[in-house]
């Protein structure tokens, strides 16, 4: 079977190598959380398959490297406007894959999924360092293309991470071999769709379906990839930074988080509850949601109470329906993993404020993954519940003293991909903000994102930054050129 109806979308389930549709004799089970059924069996490729994916990729290389940015560009926005034309397809779809709100897909993720693409097509254009002197000497900077680019993507948001890689790599001029994730895989087949339908060369955008260990691995390892963009957890990229360094392979690595919600005595209420409530968006598959919540004792009772009065309203269920907040997990290995942090906590002594334990009630009606929006409290800060990313509705809540003890607590971390402050205090926010772990800090909001702002972690959170120029800085070459006034010189 190489098609499957998600959603009445078809969806071709096979790789897409230079430019062509490729099966594998192997194939895997796609299960919906939304209800535990199988919506698509999909190509299951292993090294054959990777290797064929950046032989197409190496050799369309050079002619797109030589493409003129212009060229480039102007795809990269017909691209764009193939996403744009099918927005709710692909919202269905992802909905379908991974549970996470249709309206949010919609509405927000699937549009920022085509700025993806025109944004970094314009930023393309507009790249450019001053050329400067150096005793008479004119240095000239330019980004070259590093060669074939290797794209690894989690399933929490997948259309929307990968893209944030594809766009600029292709900009820059190289050529990408993506593998999705197994846990949500179909999207990035229609984007394969969309990029021929929009006149991208054969071999440019390839995909490699399958899973991490049999269709990732082979792409980390081959020396003919130059540079490989990595979305996932701490442990896969380990393995993924071993075999890069024996090629000597760039990453870039955006991984997990444990980011601290840090509110003070002099916090706006409402705005601190509207912040800590979001943290169960996506059921909390978010690896800049701020899950550990630190408050200030003054407001602490006023803050507990009314956050979890809040917390207790969050309406569960079918990710389909306007009305729902948030939907199901991703898998129901996933919800095990959950639940196993979940119940160890209990187990250790700490305090259910709310939820712990996975929603019976919905899973039986439904077939799916849900699991109740959970908050603890009394939690030992030196247990797994407060030092390891659990990837679910999970939150902590823990009370501090002084401004002191809150960037001590909330710098206490292996991870620091985020931090958000709620204060009153305007210099009270410039000091925290500066002295608080983390590549992206927010100050009395949340989740305010911008593509020309550098985006990543320090510590387990990850190496490299995203963004802006910063991806053309990963993606490119950067090359120097150094020009002598009279066409020859060694004066050093
Ligand atoms: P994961 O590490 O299990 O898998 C990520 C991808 O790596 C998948 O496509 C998987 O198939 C592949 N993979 C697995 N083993 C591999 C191997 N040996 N070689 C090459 N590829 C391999 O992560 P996940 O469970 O899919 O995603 C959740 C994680 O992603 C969380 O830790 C989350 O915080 C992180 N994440 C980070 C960001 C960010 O921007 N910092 C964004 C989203 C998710």
């Amino acid at each position: 079977m190489s098609r499957a109806s998600v959603a009445g979308v078809s969806v071709d389930t096979r790789h897409w190598i230079g430019g062509a549709r490729v099966g594998s004799a192997d194939m895997f089970d796609d299960i919906s959380p939304l209800d535990g059924t199988v919506i698509a069996t999909v190509a299951r490729g292993g090294a054959e398959e990777a290797s064929a994916a950046v032989d197409a990729a190496h050799s369309a290389f050079p002619t797109w490297a030589a493409t003129p940015p212009a060229e480039r560009s102007a795809i990269l926005h017909r691209i764009a406007d193939g996403v744009e034309a099918r927005i709710e397809e692909l919202a269905q779809v992802e909905t379908a894959d991974n549970g996470s709100l249709l309206r949010s897909h919609r509405r927000g993720v699937m549009p920022r999924v085509a700025m993806n693409f025109r944004f970094f097509a314009d930023h393309l254009l507009a790249l450019n360092h001053p050329d400067f002197e150096t005793r008479g000497h004119r240095n000239h900077v330019t980004w070259d293309p590093a060669g074939v680019t290797a794209i690894i993507t989690p399933w929490n948001a997948p259309l929307m991470l990968a893209t944030w890689r594809i766009a600029p790599a292709l900009a820059a001029g190289n050529t990408v071999v993506l593998k999705p994730p197994e846990w949500a895989p179909l999207t990035a087949s229609l984007l394969a769709d969309i990029t021929h339908e929009a006149g991208l060369p054969a071999g440019v955008f390839n995909v490699v379906q399958g899973l991490g260990v049999e269709a990732g691995a082979p792409l980390t390892a081959d020396p003919r990839v130059r540079r490989i963009a990595f979305t996932g957890s701490v442990p896969t990229a380990q393995r993924v930074g071993a075999a890069a360094a024996v090629n000597v392979t760039p990453v870039s690595f955006e991984l997990g988080g444990k980011s601290p919600l840090v509110i003070f005595d002099s916090a706006d209420l409402d705005l601190a509850v509207d912040i800590a409530v979001e943290q169960f968006d996506n059921s909390g598959q978010v690896c800049l949601a701020a899950v550990r919540i630190l408050v200030q004792e003054g407001i602490a009772d006023a803050f507990r109470a009314r956050f979890l009065e809040r917390a207790a309203q969050v309406v569960q269920g079918d990710s389909r329906d306007e009305a729902t907040q948030i939907g199901p997990l991703v898998s129901r290995t996933h919800l095990e993993r959950v639940d196993g942090f979940v119940q160890r906590a209990k187990a250790e002594g700490a305090t259910v404020l709310l939820g712990g334990e996975p929603n019976h009630v919905l899973n039986a009606i439904s077939g799916g993954f849900y699991y109740q929006p959970t908050v603890f409290e009394g939690v030992d800060p030196a247990k797994e519940i407060v030092c390891d990313e659990v990837f679910g509705p999970v939150l902590t809540l823990q009370t501090f003293a002084s401004e002191a003890d809150a960037l001590a607590m909330a710098n206490d971390t292996d991870y620091g991909l985020a931090a958000t402050i709620v204060t009153g205090d305007t210099a009270q926010a410039e000091r925290v903000a500066s002295a608080i772990r983390g590549g992206t800090v927010w100050v009395n909001c949340f989740f305010v994102r911008d593509l020309s702002a550098p985006f990543g972690g320090s510590g387990r959170s990850g190496i490299g930054r995203e963004g802006g120029t910063w991806s053309f800085d990963f993606y490119c070459d950067v090359k120097n050129a150094v020009f002598s006034p009279n066409g020859w010189s060694s004066n050093g």
